[in-house]
């Protein structure tokens, strides 16, 4: 895909169509007022799971007809995209397959919420720390380590099989993972893994997306900024997406990442380490 060519832009958006609070015509008003010239929507992808986050497949053509209808409303206005938040989940069911690779998509961020026990029953670690935190003495013995290994190896082997533009939040699985051991990031062995995402994205040339959408809420970006100089040093490409629910989120905590990441750029502040 073309890279956007100013900051004007947000490319991870979700409507009623997934887990989003409002419709593809609100959130795209609301990204015209904030002034972005290139808005993409990004709802998350039919799964072969149950699960009440992610789009039917049955919705996928309405989905697209809509994106269509919105593209040609803004037209010269503000540059509209019709993306997918794609769950990788297995190497059955990922970016790769023909299913979504068929789909007439103009963009696909490959992202993983999803991690595996060790039966292979994947299960949500996205979302809300109460429940992670049930699922991870229910379902996974409560070794933390385990999970949040798997979980990077889930990213590690969608990146391998590729089939999407833009790498999602790939840390995510720290939001909360930290919150069941606070000391988690500062590890060897997660620094390690963290370093092979970086590497293996670049290596595989996907554009890497900063992901705001818990900064004013948590202070944390996705990936946290620790990661940030490593990120910039393996000459990956950026994009810095809200991942917005709700139409007055749609710019929230992108200003405050582009001040970062110029500055970092720019060498004006040491590389963050914690
Ligand atoms: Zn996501
Ligand atoms: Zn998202």
């Amino acid at each position: 895909m073309v890279l956007p060519d100013s900051n004007l832009y947000n490319l991870h958006s979700h409507t009623q169509f997934c887990d989003g609070r409002a419709s593809m015509q609100l959130m795209a008003e609301a990204a015209a007022e904030a002034g972005m010239e290139l808005y993409g929507f990004s709802p998350h992808s039919p799964i072969s799971v149950e699960s009440p986050c992610n789009m039917s497949r049955h919705d996928v053509p309405v989905y697209l007809d809509e994106a269509r209808r919105i593209t040609d409303f803004y037209e010269g206005r503000m540059q509209v995209l019709t993306g997918m938040e794609i769950d990788f989940l297995s190497p059955d069911w990922g970016p790769h397959i023909d299913y979504f690779q068929q789909l007439p998509l103009d963009y696909s961020i490959g992202s993983v919420h999803f991690v595996p026990t060790r039966d292979g029953i994947p299960v949500d670690c996205d979302g809300r720390f109460e429940r992670f935190a049930r699922n991870l003495h229910d379902v996974y013995n409560d070794d933390l380590r385990y999970v949040v290994e798997k979980y990077f190896e889930q990213v590690l082997t969608m990146i391998e099989r590729g089939g999407f533009d833009i790498l999602g939040h790939f840390d995510k699985i720290a939001a909360n993972a930290a919150k069941a051991d606070s000391n988690i990031e500062h590890t060897g062995w997660y620094n390690a893994l963290i370093e092979d995402v970086i590497n293996h994205a670049a290596s595989a040339g996907l554009i890497v997306e900063i992901n705001t959408k818990s900064y004013n809420d948590t202070q944390r970006f996705f990936p946290a900024i620790q990661w940030w100089s490593a990120l910039l040093h393996s000459g990956s490409p950026i994009v810095i997406n809200s991942d917005a629910h709700y139409p007055d989120k749609v710019n929230a905590g992108r200003p405050e990442a582009l001040r970062i990441l110029e500055q970092l750029r720019s060498g004006s502040v040491p590389s963050v380490q914690i």
